[in-house]
């Protein structure tokens, strides 16, 4: 069984195409953070060695050697804490894509944010994707197609995943997880209908604080003058060339709040997403122009699109930081 949720779509035509043995050398899987890209990678790579019935089945040693990340031939491939993916971890994929599989009858290698390749990692992939090794499959995940070079865009195919509809997820997770109706309610909401973050957010509360923290910086922010915003820009610009998802998550939740100011300023706070901010975002929403917060959710969105495609990040967020109207209604500038 297929343990991904949702994205009926993409699992039918992999379903399909494993079935008729047509599936496509190289899949890539888009869509926002924690939407199932890993999972149903790792659904697929399990597929494809299983020695059930009904593949996936779940329960063969494939199977189980696999979910635990444990399987020889299944491999991902990620940034690991670095800036970039290098051509040395190419290299090495390369390699071991020359050799036979070890346990199973598929070598998968997942690489996990796909846009953060290096150049020279893209080329070296590349040559991988011209002649495919029999017995290999490759599968890469990356959150949209604009870090991507057209060559490699051309030589894989791409799924789409998209958030689940938020009408829907509440009902899932009370079956599936056994969650009570109304924290279903607002974990889906704040999950942006991204199962994997709403299941995380169940066992890990350092998930739902970090959130808080950065809803808390956010608008402290809004209070500063200039030398604390650029600091702050300077500080999540260091951060950026650490750890990029971090900043990126710090940003899409940035969106989401004035998103939320916007839809409340607008008489239509019945579609927000930061359900539990519902009397905090009304009182927020008091303190701007519908213009100022309109302007700012476009530099943000102009401002992440810029940090994607290796715009430098300094300048970009501080850019940003100009832009962001004060609290008192006035802008900075
Ligand atoms: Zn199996």
């Amino acid at each position: 069984m297929w343990q991904v949720v949702g994205h009926e779509k993409a699992v039918g035509l992999l379903d399909r195409c494993l079935k008729n043995e047509k599936l496509a050398h190289a899949y890539l899987f888009i869509g926002p953070p924690h939407v199932g890209k890993m999972r149903l990678a790792i659904d697929l790579a399990k597929a494809l060695n299983c020695q059930g019935e009904d593949r996936p089945c779940g329960h063969c040693v494939q199977c189980v050697r696999i979910e635990e990340l444990k399987h020889a031939d299944v491999q991902v491939i990620g940034l690991d804490g670095r800036a970039e993916i290098g051509i040395d971890q190419m290299r090495e994929m390369q390699h071991s894509a020359s050799l036979k599989p070890f346990e199973g009858k598929y070598r998968v290698f997942i690489v996990d944010g796909a846009e953060h390749l290096s150049h020279e990692a893209t080329n070296c992939l590349l040559k991988t994707l011209e002649e495919p090794p029999s017995n290999v499959q490759l599968i890469l995940l990356a959150l949209n197609e604009r870090g991507l070079l057209p060559t490699l865009l051309s030589r894989c195919q791409k799924l789409e995943l998209r958030p689940l509809p938020i009408a829907t997820f509440p009902k899932i997770l009370t079956e599936r997880w056994g969650i009570p109706e109304e924290k279903a309610r607002a974990l889906a909401n704040l999950s942006r209908g991204c199962v994997g973050w709403a299941v995380s957010a169940l066992t890990d509360d350092k998930l739902l604080q970090e959130r808080s923290e950065r809803l808390a910086s956010l608008l402290r922010l809004t209070e500063e003058e200039l030398a604390e915003r650029f600091s702050h820009a300077a500080q999540l610009a260091s951060q950026f060339s650490r750890d990029r998802q971090s900043v990126y998550e710090v940003l899409s939740l940035w969106i989401e709040w004035w998103h939320d100011l916007l839809l409340t300023k607008g008489g239509c706070a019945n579609f927000i997403s930061n359900v539990d901010q519902e009397a905090k975002l009304h009182e927020e929403s008091q303190r701007y122009s519908l213009k100022e917060i309109k302007v700012f959710v476009e530099s943000l969105q102009q401002s992440m699109a810029q940090l994607e495609q290796n715009a430098n990040p300094r300048l970009v967020l501080e850019v940003l930081m100009l832009s962001m109207p004060r609290r008192k209604g006035e802008r900075i500038l």
